[in-house]
């Protein structure tokens, strides 16, 4: 049987080995070292944002709703 293709492979999560700063909000937000963050590569695989747990959550939430907008729209 065919392998069922995966559509996320931009999105990971990843220990911060060092502090990151949260894409979403530069100035506010930061990723101390040794927590989780979300991580979304650039399109054509060039750069990649981080986003501290609370903005990786909402940026999720939304993809949960877009992926279920989806699936509505197929059936
Ligand atoms: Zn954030």
């Amino acid at each position: 049987m065919a392998k069922v293709r995966h559509v996320l492979n931009a999105v990971r999560i990843e220990v911060a080995q060092r502090r990151r700063i949260c894409h979403h909000d530069r100035k506010h937000h930061s990723i101390e070292k040794g927590t989780t963050c979300l991580v979304i590569k650039g399109p054509s695989g060039e750069g990649q944002n981080n986003y501290c747990a609370i903005c990786g959550l909402e940026i999720l939430d939304q993809a949960a709703d877009d992926l279920a907008s989806l699936r509505g729209s197929l059936v």
